[in-house]
């Protein structure tokens, strides 16, 4: 018996998973995802569910251990945000031309915007490419429904099926009926078949042509068909929607005094776009708007470029999230009346973004910085990238990327002239992640550089998730663990050295020690190691509180402000010098260390 619940999308989500009985469940951290697989743990707990779910090390891995666990003939599904799917795309090509056993899923969340990736690419494209049914939920409800729809899909047709939310599906607030939840009664069964399951090239094309057939019937498949959402419409014009875009549409339509009038599609299954529906609407209207998210993978399938307008045809913009204003003004225009100006809302005051007050990865850029003052800053994906504000960041590519960056700046470098300092900075979590294959290169082809593992105990910037180091998994069960270090010497790194960041004089010592070996001797990898300071599942001891003052010596000079900014150092216009922020001071005592008239100092608590 359920009752009905304040669900976030992503909560939802992980709902339709155990209500579906799905199995395994593992995913990778990534925002707007994230909470998918701590939901999934949450309700594991609550029904007692026989699962297993997993915080894997990346999603190619989490990707390759639910399908896995499908090809035994259980329900399983991934979670990923976008440009996981990137680094999950391998298995996910191939995982389509093998087909599944158990209804298998891949949720992945793109996030228009951007609002927290590299990128705003859609992973319908992905799906496209890949030849993969893909889902696209307008509300956490629809989307716990298309969960189970998804794994009807897949065990009907044997393929591994998309489930692609968007930020605003995933974050926003839904009050849902959730359906009842019972354990799954599937035991694994791998049952052998050499010619599928590990098929040579003469098998891979029998199983893409078996693939296309699959997507012609897919595209016919009556659940998830199109609805008109206004059947009393009979403009000769239409408009197509899909994902979080026909929610809006809907209520702009309303809004707008045309939901009588102009036809409005809602498209769940953007991929393959079914086909009737496609010979039926350009049989029927002259004129037809597409609306999504973020590319125009249905208007691609329409592929008539003279009666579809959409992102291709420059009639909707090509970039950015779709929000209500802007698909007022596109409908508006579409359908050729007048449209007020949606009011602009006045400039906030704002600040830009920085690392938290206590962060230890700000020592870590100041001595990094002092260490190698005219050096090369490699830099990778996490909440650190806010170093770029510290000067301490030059490169942010993609997850690992910050090691091959550092080895291939020194290997340009070395053809040629003097190579300079190269200080490259990756997460803990990304340094498990990918980090690890780059840096077996590096050794293995002598790029000298530093590279700091900014160790906080957590992957915070996605809300505290576990890494490999710590020793519990999803929903706080203990795991095993791997031993950083050890893993960095069995890349062959000859000097691996860790110190605290937050004791700055030390470290400073350290990482110029490190960087006078890579000089000299090769490769250098210092350990940064100390907690979040906001991770509130962080266990183990904290470093000692130092409560500070400023005292009469502050000339106003602003070096601690502009060179180490600490969003507790304040500079009073008034009093033209620096006072502490006593609400969000976390008493590091870092700064102690930083003002260069000694102006900083400790007082008592
Ligand atoms: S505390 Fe030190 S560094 Fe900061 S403004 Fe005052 S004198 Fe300058
Ligand atoms: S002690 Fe200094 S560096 Fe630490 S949070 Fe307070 S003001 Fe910031």
């Amino acid at each position: 018996m359920t009752e009905r619940m304040l669900l976030l999308g992503n909560e939802a989500m992980a709902h339709g998973l155990v209500e579906a009985g799905c199995s395994v469940v593992a995913s990778y951290p990534g925002t707007p995802a994230s909470e998918i697989l701590s939901g999934v743990a949450q309700w594991q707990a609550r029904y007692q569910l026989p699962m297993h779910v997993e915080w894997a090390v990346n999603e190619k891995v989490a990707l390759e251990i639910a399908y896995a666990a499908s090809q035994a003939g259980l329900r399983a599904a991934t979670a990923m945000k976008q440009v996981g799917l990137n680094v999950a795309s391998d298995p996910f090509m191939s995982a389509a031309y093998l087909g599944v056993k158990g209804g298998f899923l891949v949720i992945s969340a793109d996030d228009p915007g951007p609002h927290s990736s590299q990128t705003e690419q859609d992973s319908r494209l992905m799906a496209m490419s890949a030849k993969v049914p893909v889902l696209d939920p307008d509300s956490p409800e629809q989307a716990l429904e298309l969960v189970k729809t998804g794994f009807e899909l897949s065990e009907a047709f044997q393929v591994p099926v998309m489930l692609r939310p968007t930020t605003r599906v995933c974050h926003a607030n839904q009050d849902i009926l959730p359906g009842p939840v019972a354990p799954s009664e599937r035991k694994a069964l791998f049952e052998k078949n050499p010619a599928r399951w590990a098929a040579t090239p003469n098998f891979r094309h029998r199983l893409h042509l078996e693939l296309e057939e699959k997507l012609a019937r897919i595209a016919a498949w009556e659940p998830t068909a199109p609805r008109l959402f206004n059947p009393a419409a009979t403009a000769p014009r239409a408009i197509v929607a899909a994902g979080v875009a026909a929610s809006h549409a809907r209520e702009v339509l309303c809004d707008l005094g045309l939901q009588d009038t102009l036809p409005l599609w809602q498209v769940v299954q953007p991929y393959p776009l079914h086909s009737g529906f496609i010979t039926d609407i350009l049989e029927k209207y002259d004129d037809i708007l597409i609306l999504e998210e973020t590319a125009g993978v249905m208007e691609l399938q329409l592929a008539d470029r003279y009666r579809v307008k959409g992102k291709c045809s420059g009639f909707v913009p090509a970039v950015g999230e779709l929000s209500p204003e802007k698909i007022a003004g596109i409908i508006a225009a579409f359908a050729g009346i007048p449209v007020e100006e949606p009011p602009v809302p006045p400039a906030g005051g704002g600040r830009r973004p920085t690392l938290c007050p206590g962060c230890p990865h700000r020592a870590s850029f100041y001595a990094i910085k002092k260490a190698a003052p005219k050096g090369i800053y490699p830099s990778d994906i996490g909440c650190y990238t806010l170093g770029t504000n510290l000067g301490g960041v030059d490169t942010v590519l993609c997850m690992g990327a910050a090691v091959s960056q550092a080895a291939g700046f020194y290997q340009a470098y070395k053809l040629g002239g003097e190579v300079p300092d190269i200080v490259a900075t990756i997460g803990d979590s990304t340094f498990f992640h990918a980090g690890i294959p780059p840096l077996i290169d590096a050794v293995v082809q002598d790029a000298r550089f530093v590279l700091v593992i900014l160790d906080n105990a957590t992957t915070a910037m996605t809300g505290n998730q576990p890494t490999p180091a710590l020793g519990w998994g999803a929903g706080g069960v203990p795991t095993a663990t791997v031993d950083m270090e050890g893993v960095v010497k069995a890349c062959g790194v000859k000097f691996c050295k860790t110190g605290r960041p937050g004791d700055l004089p030390a470290f400073t010592a350290l990482v110029k020690e490190a960087v006078s070996f890579a000089r000299t001797e090769g490769l250098a990898v210092v350990i940064a190691r100390q907690p979040c300071v906001v991770d509130r599942t962080f266990k183990g001891e904290r470093p000692p509180r130092r409560k500070v003052g400023i005292s009469d010596d502050c000339n106003g000079c602003r070096y601690c402000v502009d060179q180490f900014e600490c969003p507790a150092l304040v500079y009073d216009e008034e009093q033209k010098r620096v006072v502490v922020d006593t609400l969000i001071c976390t008493d590091c005592g870092v700064c102690i260390d930083v003002c260069p008239r000694m102006a900083i100092e400790e007082v008592g608590q």
